[in-house]
């Protein structure tokens, strides 16, 4: 019988990707460890959307119900002039269930620590190891050593770093840093809806497009009680602070939206703004894995923000990652690296690349030429990026896997 149970699995990383790929294998029975730096779980970085492609796994993992508790489907997707706020395009999502209709799963807004609550919960602590940041990573004779900053140490046959953008099994297996910055920085906050009297159409996810800028919002808790939004500006031009935060005075992400719509000025100013933070991508890597380890989410190819899909994409790593060891014997590691990367890097690439020319499209200046291109563009989105949602990674993995074994 081909099975991975006895295989010695550590997965670096107790973030989103982690936690779904240490439950995806924990549904099919075989157990790994989680090592993460942190000693608690806590949430970095407010709310997060999660797209049909994402919620369908956690549907077939048994936590949609959980999530659903405490999301919020947004009415419509709204793209809106910065200024006059008129609506540019505009699409149902929860209304008339248009979204769950077309791609099968619903769309949720979510507060992150809430998401990693029902992912940690739903593996009760089996596996986790809080307060283990690693720190060297070693290969002998196939087995992997990993040593952490607490002083332990520990072997694993096999190890997954899903240890996101700043990844150092990334460096262990491409030997460099590919972290690029952006160009580009966010100022985020979740404020009560009640504070927002000037905001049109509250339970949306919308757009403001802008010169040098935009703002994106949507509704998160069990009644769309908060807004989570993300203010993404142009510059500063370089980023050289270690981390991916920055200390600013407070009236600094209020000064790129002089002059905007009172909705985005009132949320923006809602909150005090004491850092913003950098954008990081990574540049797309030829390889994925080396030895045994191997990169899955943002350690992989962590993207720009703009067509809301790190986290989902790092989900669809997980369960085409769970779904491949379930079947790997020892001695196919590496063919199952091989063929895990092929069937992740292309799409993963593309939808990067895809979302650093959005960036481009929501900045235009007014006086901008391509803007009548723009107001094109963003009215066909959802025939445009429709296959970004409709993707179905479990069975994406399983016809790649019978169309091998009937080659
Ligand atoms: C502001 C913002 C908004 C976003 N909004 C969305 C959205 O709406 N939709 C969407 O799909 N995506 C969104 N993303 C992207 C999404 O958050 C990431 O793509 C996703 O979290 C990647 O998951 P991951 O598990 O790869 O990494 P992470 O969730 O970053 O987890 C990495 C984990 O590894 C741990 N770790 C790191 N180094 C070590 C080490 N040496 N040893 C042990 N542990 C370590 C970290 O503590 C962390 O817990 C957003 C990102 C940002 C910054």
């Amino acid at each position: 019988m081909k099975n991975s149970r006895n295989l010695r699995i550590a997965i670096v990383g107790g973030g989103i990707g982690g936690l779904t790929l240490a439950l995806a294998l924990r549904q099919r029975g075989i157990e790994a460890t989680v090592y993460e730096q942190a000693s608690e779980l806590s949430e970095i970085g407010a709310a997060v959307a999660l797209s049909a492609n994402a919620t369908r796994e956690l549907r077939r993992l048994g936590v949609l119900d959980l999530i659903a508790g405490c999301s919020t489907e947004p009415s419509e997707l709204i793209y809106r002039d910065w200024r006059k706020g008129h609506r540019i395009a505009a699409f149902p999502v929860h209304d008339d269930l248009a979204y769950q209709k077309r791609f099968g799963a619903p769309y949720f807004g979510i507060h992150r620590a809430d998401l990693q609550r029902i992912l940690s919960g739903a593996l009760a602590g089996a596996g986790l190891q809080l307060g283990h940041r690693l720190t060297e990573l070693s290969e002998h004779d196939q087995i992997m050593s990993l040593s952490f900053a607490n002083g332990r140490i520990a072997e694993a046959d096999l190890v997954i770093g899903a240890d996101g953008v700043r990844s150092l099994v990334r460096r262990y297996v491409i030997g460099g840093e590919e972290t690029i910055y952006s160009g580009t920085s966010a100022f985020r906050g979740i404020v009560p809806a009640k504070q927002l009297p000037s905001l049109p159409d509250p339970q949306a996810i919308q757009f403001w497009m802008g010169p040098g800028a935009h703002l994106l919002h949507y509704a998160i808790g069990e009644r769309a009680q908060d807004v989570n939004f993300f203010a993404v500006v142009e510059g500063p031009k370089t980023w050289s602070h270690e981390g991916w935060q920055a200390p600013v005075e407070p009236s600094t992400a209020l000064a790129p939206f002089k002059g905007w719509h009172p909705a985005v000025t009132e949320m923006v100013a809602a909150v005090e703004h004491r850092v913003r933070w950098a954008l990081f991508t990574v540049r797309p890597l030829r390889q994925w894995w080396r030895g045994r380890a191997v990169l899955l989410g943002d350690a992989a190819h962590a993207m720009g923000p703009h067509h809301g899909q790190g986290a989902n994409t790092t989900i669809e790593d997980a369960i085409t990652l769970a779904e491949m060891l379930t079947s790997t014997r020892r001695d196919e590691i590496e063919a199952m690296m091989s063929r895990y990367q092929r069937l992740r890097r292309s799409r993963t690439r593309i939808i990067q690349l895809s979302s650093r020319a959005t960036n481009d499209l929501l900045h235009l200046p007014d006086e901008s030429s391509a803007l009548a291109d723009r107001d094109r563009r963003v009215s066909r989105f959802p025939d445009d990026f429709g296959w970004i949602h409709a993707f179905d990674a479990l069975t994406t993995v399983r016809d790649a896997s019978s169309s091998e074994f009937a080659a």
